[in-house]
């Protein structure tokens, strides 16, 4: 059976399934006896003790292997552990009420949940799935079964599940993750964001694909095409084995490229950067010949917590990166918490329409406090590299001014304190929001320079939510408002003397990044995993040639007509240089 979904990273994974969901297995309830009653609190402290053992291994590990801020995740596990309001609840009740252990824990869980339903808050939620988390394996231990999780995987597996939230890619074992699969998500969803950058072969917005696999049964995940094969035949196997070799192969060739410009044809270089999430990501960017951290994204170091992180916390991750990116450049973006990237210990309340709510810039300007601490935190560590600001989802003037006037405020409060920092830093917008598009030439008398946030901005302009499967088939890069909206930008920024970024997918889509730099755009940033590719495809086509491209496009009127057009001129042709012919 082949099901066809949203290629979200390349490459290919062969192996088992494994299904990610909430487990809802069923609980035998029963009375024990008075005399019973001490062999079952004894049997529940065993639980327990087991869970806290499983959760500190897994802690180590992840220490280890990942960080310690993914780490402090299980720290909040071993705090529940240690809470009365479950465990000597529980102990209360098997007392009282002479029942099980396994009964006792989930009615004081259940009445924990009724208690706090009224308050939804993002922290709240957070708590609640810790919480969850915690008891669950606490049923587990108690029927001796083991717990699922992506974090302490025991075997090599493909992760199947309805979807992934970025905390689940951010606390997933990268070794033994061989790829995944999902019901919903598109192309710019942070889930396949993350899989790219974790270079794990992906294909999200299945709709069905938890339903049509079992357990560890075999799949393929073709992620460069899109497809999921369920139960594959052996003549399957074999092929996909061959394709996946020929992968590998053409990864290992492109690294020729790595130390070499991403120059066009006729002479242009393009600065090419990367987008990274976390400071453990700048090693693969550099490894992939990136000049640089064009976008990163720092909200990641405030998911997966059930606190902020402190001043000092953000100086260390933002100097590390500062400091392993130098002489190059890092854009550091101010937190843009919102839309699908939920989970922060920020009171965000729950919203009908988030990637239209409190997100991006709007949340930092009425939580002054954040966002004056992230500054500090920026402005700190750009003593050690090459460090720029930039502010997300900016839709007016006013936001601008509002959040350089913090900025300045913020720069006078650590010079009053004495403390050092970098006084000459860049400050740039992302345009993401098409009023900031529209009024590209107000707002380039405000800043340094702009980088266009293309996932966004075609989401805002086109009305397409970018995880929603259904309508990812009209989520169209080269559609003729998007370039119009472009084309407007990148003239503006031109006119005052800024540059202009881009760092949406449309950077790393083989069709769309050479209309960007026909339109002018002077910067890409793209997935670490990306930056070969796109700098193979820039050394293979000319500056005029994809000027000439922009041009005409400007005239089409329909993103079919505009998509035909790039495809006769280039499209065949960026394909062949892309399959290494
Ligand atoms: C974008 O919107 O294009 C972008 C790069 O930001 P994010 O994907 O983090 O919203
Ligand atoms: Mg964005």
């Amino acid at each position: 059976m082949v099901l066809k979904g949203v290629p979200a990273s390349p490459g290919i994974a062969i192996g088992k399934v494994y299904i990610l969901e909430k487990e809802d297995f069923c609980i035998l309830e029963y009375r024990i006896k008075k005399e019973e009653v001490d062999k079952e609190i004894k049997r529940f402290k065993e639980a327990v003790e087991e869970s806290k053992k499983q959760i500190l291994r897994i802690k180590e590990r992840i220490r280890e292997k990942i960080g310690e801020k993914e780490a402090s995740i299980f720290q909040s596990h071993l705090n529940i552990l240690e809470d009365p309001l479950l465990i000597d609840e529980t102990i209360k009740r098997i007392k009282k009420e002479k029942v099980n252990a396994e009964t006792a824990l989930r009615e004081v869980y259940k009445d924990f949940l009724e208690r706090f339903k009224s308050i939804q808050t993002e922290f709240i939620e957070e708590r609640f799935r810790d919480i969850e988390d915690v008891a669950q394996r606490i049923l587990h231990n108690l029927l001796k079964r083991p717990m699922m999780s992506l974090s302490h995987l025991e075997e090599s597996i493909i992760v199947v599940a309805r979807n992934l939230s970025p905390s689940d890619t951010a606390s997933m074992d990268k070794e033994k993750v061989l790829g995944f699969a999902t019901d919903i998500g598109g192309r710019t969803s942070h889930a396949a964001i993350m899989a790219r950058a974790l270079e794990i072969p992906a294909v999200v917005g299945l709709r069905n694909v938890t339903e049509k696999v079992r357990p560890g049964s075999t799949i393929i995940v073709d992620g460069d095409r899109g497809r999921v094969i369920v139960n594959p035949t052996f003549s399957q196997i074999k092929n996909y084995q061959r394709k996946r070799k020929e992968f590998l192969a053409y990864r290992e060739k492109l690294e020729e490229l790595k130390s070499l410009p991403a120059q066009t044809i006729d002479g242009r270089e393009i600065e090419l950067a990367a987008n990274i999430a976390g400071p453990e990501e700048v090693d693969v960017a550099i490894r992939n010949g990136a000049e640089g951290v064009g976008l990163y994204r720092t909200e990641y170091l405030y998911m997966n917590r059930s606190s902020l992180p402190s001043e000092e916390e953000q100086f260390e991750a933002y100097r590390k990166v500062a400091e392993k990116v130098a002489p190059n450049s890092v854009i550091i973006r101010t937190l843009d918490i919102g839309g699908d990237k939920f989970l922060s210990p920020l009171p965000v309340p729950r919203e009908i329409n988030p990637f239209m709510g409190w997100r991006g810039i709007r949340l930092s300007l009425e939580l002054v406090g954040i966002f004056k601490t992230q500054l500090r935190a920026i402005l700190r560590a750009a003593q050690y590299g090459k460090v720029k600001i930039m502010f997300p989802l900016v839709s007016s003037l006013e936001e601008v001014k509002k959040a350089n006037r913090i900025l300045q405020e913020v720069k006078k409060e650590l010079e009053k304190e004495g403390v050092s920092f970098c006084d000459s830093i860049e400050v740039g917008i992302m345009v993401e929001v098409p009023s900031a598009a529209i009024i590209a030439d107000v707002l380039a008398k405000e800043v340094d320079f702009f980088s266009l946030g293309t996932n966004d901005l075609i989401q805002y302009t086109l009305a397409i939510d970018r995880i929603n499967e259904k309508v990812a088939h009209l989520y169209q890069p080269l559609h003729p408002t998007i370039l119009r909206l472009i084309d407007n930008v990148v003239k503006a920024a031109h006119r005052e003397n800024i540059w202009v970024g881009a760092c949406g997918e449309m950077a790393s889509d083989p069709l769309g990044m050479p209309v960007l730099l026909g339109l002018g755009v002077d910067e890409l940033s793209v997935a670490p995993t990306s930056i070969l590719e796109v700098k193979k495809v820039i050394r293979n086509i000319s500056w005029e040639e994809t000027q000439k491209i922009a041009r005409h496009l400007l005239k089409l009127s329909t993103s079919q007509q505009t998509k035909r057009y790039v495809e006769v001129k280039i499209g065949r042709r960026i394909r062949k240089i892309l399959k290494g012919e």
